[in-house]
């Protein structure tokens, strides 16, 4: 196993953190601490270091940190952690993940009111034991109180990433099953939800009972909530439901199966004002049941248009269906290339010219690079000389392209105070800007607002980058007015990202849907850090979709110069 500076840092620094939860002596823990920091930006080949010892001869590395990187790099648990993980209960090593909980609190409530898990702290919160306890108080009990909330709710969901290929695969297995005619995968996976909290599935057949049994085989421990509903945790730990029914049950099966609640409801609603009533069993007169053999049918057969199930979240789209304006939502055909993309110039993977040829290999048609700035030298950030340097590389690789075109952008951080990190002389040459936030998360609402509304009033700001800074199930966003925000990017013509990572999709498909409500142009940008990444551009359709965008909405589907010179 590789060593990997990233890897090391974060063991050496979860080793100062358990000791410190101990009540360890104090100049170890900061000897910890202090190695986590240098072996994070040594230079060279770590892992050969520490198996010559020269890692010693760092200043700044002792003999504790290069026993703990000498078993790290021969793929053992350093004895450092095992003992603490002896000693520290689980639950209180697991109150370190809480946002706001550093080693010192941890150890305070540990010690002083004898908590060992996150339950008996929110109790403990609950009980305002915290207030009175020294380094705590009334403010710090509420934030934890919202941060459990989060933490809570993450630890039950899963990234739509993760949960479609984790659904894509239990599909197949189904597939298999004998007599298995079609197996569907609805809910919030068939809906591109940002994150999936169950995985349910449709499957028919002509002998349901036959099906069954397969069932059990397949998935042991799958039980029968009713005599075709199975419910079981998938491999990940996801709760899902299947269920078994004939080709005449499936269209209401599937519509029922992929929801949401707001939007049965509605349409249920609207099927009662033209006399009709729907049900999990389908759509009805009387008692007499209206035979549809798909979703489009009964959508037809309800007056309305077919809503994807993307819209279907009970946000008015059936009015919308029924008034015939639904909006012709975007496709991932449509897109003619993205604007936020890294390179080997700072913490990508792949070369300029790797990364343009897969662009052009994915059918598009222009490709964005905009690496890190200055500032963000943890990725490498680009100095005015390096970008230069960058520029003439893509001039060759342009001049050898005809028919496509790299843009020459750069994703300049938001300084604390609202001003961009652009290179010394380099605004003239950039085609773009894209303008993101990496520090100083923590700032008070009001000053993060001003920071971001300063950013995007700058005049080569073109697109704000991951607008609230969110890591699904990780982090929530930094506080914002976003309202705020999006109203000064409509003033100043900057379009609004829709980062694509499923780690970030952000900004969020709700606020997506207010910023094409402003007026605002949406990017959906990859982020891309390998070849790879630009195929999560599909996550930043989807969003794009669940907000309602058309291909006029995007920037990304029509002429780069439009938007270039737009402005
Ligand atoms: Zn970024
Ligand atoms: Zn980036």
């Amino acid at each position: 196993m590789s060593l990997d500076r990233k890897t090391a840092a974060r063991v050496l620094r979860e080793a100062a953190a358990l000791l410190e939860v101990q009540g360890e002596n104090i100049h170890r823990i900061r000897a910890l601490t202090n190695a986590s920091r240098i072996v994070e930006r040594i230079d060279g080949d770590l892992e050969a270091l520490v198996e010559s010892g020269e890692i010693l001869e760092i200043k700044g590395v002792g003999k504790g940190t290069a026993a703990i990187l000498r078993q790290l790099s021969a793929g053992e648990r350093p004895d450092i952690l095992a003992e603490a993980e002896r000693v520290v209960p689980f639950g209180v090593r697991e109150m370190l993940t809480i946002p706001g909980l550093g080693p010192k609190k941890v150890r305070a409530l540990w010690r002083d009111l004898g908590l060992v898990s996150i339950g008996e702290l929110e109790y403990a919160c609950r009980e305002n034991r915290l207030v009175e306890l020294p380094g705590f108080g009334a403010r710090t009990q509420e934030k934890l109180i919202g941060a459990i909330r989060f933490a809570r709710i993450a630890e039950k969901r899963r990234l739509i990433s993760q949960a479609s290929t984790e659904a894509t695969g239990i599909a197949t297995s189904l597939s298999g099953i004998d007599g298995v005619a079609k197996v569907v995968v609805g809910g919030e996976v068939r809906r591109w939800c940002e994150t999936v909290g169950s995985l349910e599935f449709v499957v028919t057949a002509d002998d349901e009972g036959r099906v069954r049994d397969a069932l059990s085989d397949l998935f042991p421990g799958i039980e029968p909530d009713e005599p075709l509903r199975f419910s079981a945790l998938t491999e990940s730990g996801l709760p899902m439901t299947v269920r078994v029914v004939s080709a005449a049950e499936a269209a209401a099966a599937i519509l029922w199966s992929t929801g949401s609640d707001g939007h049965l409801h509605a349409l249920a609603e609207h099927a009662l004002s033209a006399g009709l009533r729907l049900n999990e069993s389908g759509l009805w007169r009387g008692d007499s049941r209206v035979e549809c053999a798909d979703e489009q049918a009964f959508y037809e057969t309800l007056g309305c248009q077919w809503v994807a199930p993307e819209l279907r979240e009970g946000e008015g789209e059936v009015a919308r269906a029924a008034a015939g304006t639904l909006p012709e939502l975007v496709v991932l055909e449509d897109l003619l290339g993205v604007l936020h993309n890294h390179t080997t110039y700072s913490d990508g993977a792949a070369t300029v010219e790797e990364m343009a040829a897969a662009a052009r290999g994915l059918g598009w048609s222009f490709f964005g690079v905009a690496d890190h700035s200055p500032v963000a030298s943890y990725a490498n950030g680009l100095s005015a000389e390096r970008l230069r340097d960058q520029w003439r590389r893509i001039d060759e690789l342009n001049a050898s392209m005809p028919g496509f075109r790299i843009v020459k952008g750069i994703e300049a951080d938001i300084l604390t105070d609202g001003s961009l990190d652009i290179p010394e002389g380099c605004e003239e040459g950039l085609d773009y800007v894209v303008a993101s936030v990496h520090s100083a998360f923590r700032l008070t609402e009001e000053a993060q607002t001003e920071r971001l509304v300063r950013a995007v009033t700058h005049p080569a700001c073109r697109i704000l980058g991951h607008p609230t800074g969110r890591l699904l199930l990780a982090r929530p966003g930094y506080a914002l007015d976003l309202d705020t925000v999006l109203s000064a990017c409509v003033e100043h013509g900057v379009a609004v990202e829709i980062n694509s990572s499923p780690y970030r999709l952000d900004i969020d498909w709700r606020w997506a849907r207010r910023a094409l409500d402003l007026g605002l142009k949406l990017a959906v940008n990859p982020d891309a850090h390998s070849t790879q990444g630009l195929e999560d551009v599909r996550w930043g359709v989807a969003v794009a979709r669940k907000a309602g965008a058309t291909k006029a909405d995007l920037i990304n589907c029509s002429d780069i110069d439009d938007f270039l010179n737009s402005r």
